[in-house]
């Protein structure tokens, strides 16, 4: 098992990405998110990829460009929190070892 997270690095590194720079298939509920900092903190904690991160005036920011598409983040946080949606018109992460 540990060989495998090893190699994890070396393995995401040959994906492809397509981003859609001005069409974010992530927003952020940053009202709901300002009330409730567990969730926030949590999208931080759960996301493989680190697209959550706390900006410099301590908001809670997404890197969409990043995103893995695993639907961890969509999956464990309130829907008042964010909205998720797969990127649109084929964008995207592009796996190349499945
Ligand atoms: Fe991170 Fe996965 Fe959510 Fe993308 S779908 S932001 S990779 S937890």
């Amino acid at each position: 098992m540990s060989g495998l997270l090893e190699k994890l690095p070396a393995r995401l590194s040959v994906n492809m990405y397509e981003t859609d720079d001005g069409n974010s298939h992530i927003e952020l509920h940053q009202e709901y998110l300002s009330q409730h900092q567990d969730v926030a903190d949590m999208l931080v904690r759960v996301c493989p990829a680190h697209v959550y991160r706390y900006g410099s005036n301590g908001v809670l920011e997404a890197e969409f460009a990043a995103c893995l598409e695993c639907g961890t983040c969509a999956m464990l946080a309130p829907a008042e929190a964010l909205t998720w949606h797969y990127p649109e018109g084929g964008m995207g992460i592009v796996y190349r070892e499945g």
